[in-house]
């Protein structure tokens, strides 16, 4: 995919048990399924790891202490508290891959996409909407993670995040799961459409026009 120029950053944001994680898992399987090369940004947090989460793959579990250095220390791209924890993006897990044609993928709540398309203006939002409060109730209990305060807390703090989804490029209504990667994966090959990020390849094609038109006019 793409011709060879930076990868794209596609950031997904959705309230807490939106199903965003399977989403994206699932999407980056058929990109890499058709030569495109991503990959899912481990955050930092603060939040104790839940069972069957494993350090460095679902998340860097840190302490607050460690957390606070990175932020001094300028190595987050982005940061932000979520019902009372903290999480962040480094730097370390997306700039080098970009520029390496690496498209990058960050599952973060939307405190953090605003910090982020203000610092790259390009890059892609997509908010996943739970289809109705019920539903996402229910993937929370079902999930059986949290306790019943976290889970009321999760989805006071979702009314709120759901209102700014106008500050969005794309939202997909996460109802069926298979549905919901369509759109995904259609959304990352569209984006590897626009003319601005295919210029390069564009201007190669035409070179061969240039090339091979003045060749044929000789003769
Ligand atoms: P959870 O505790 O359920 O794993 O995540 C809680 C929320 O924090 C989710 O909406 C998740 O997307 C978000 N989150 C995870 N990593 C980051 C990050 O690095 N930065 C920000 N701003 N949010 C994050």
């Amino acid at each position: 995919m793409g011709g060879g120029g930076r990868g794209l950053l596609f950031i997904v944001s959705s309230p807490s048990g939106g199903g965003k994680t399977t989403l994206i898992r699932l999407t980056m399987e058929r990109l890499r399924a058709r030569g495109g090369r991503c990959h899912f940004s481990v955050s930092h947090t603060t939040r104790p790891p839940r069972p069957g989460e494993v350090d460095g793959r679902d998340y860097h579990f840190v302490s607050r202490e460690e957390f606070e250095r990175m932020v001094h220390a300028g190595e987050f791209l982005e940061w932000a508290e979520y019902a009372g924890n903290l999480y962040g993006t480094s730097r370390r897990e997306v700039e080098g891959r970009l520029e390496a044609g690496i498209d990058v993928f960050l599952d973060i709540e939307v405190q953090g996409a605003a910090q982020v398309k203000g610092k790259i203006p390009e890059a892609v939002k997509v908010f996943v909407y739970p289809p109705s409060y019920e539903e996402l109730k229910r993937r929370l209990e079902q999930r059986r993670q949290d306790p019943p305060e976290a889970i009321r807390r999760r989805l006071l703090w979702a009314e709120r995040e759901l209102q700014v989804v106008g500050d969005f490029d794309y939202a997909i209504i996460n109802d069926r799961l298979d549905e919901a990667v369509d759109v995904l994966f259609g959304i990352c090959l569209a984006e590897h459409h626009r003319v601005a990020v295919i210029t390069s390849t564009l201007d190669a094609i035409r070179e061969t026009f240039r090339v091979s038109l003045e060749e044929d006019l000789k003769r």
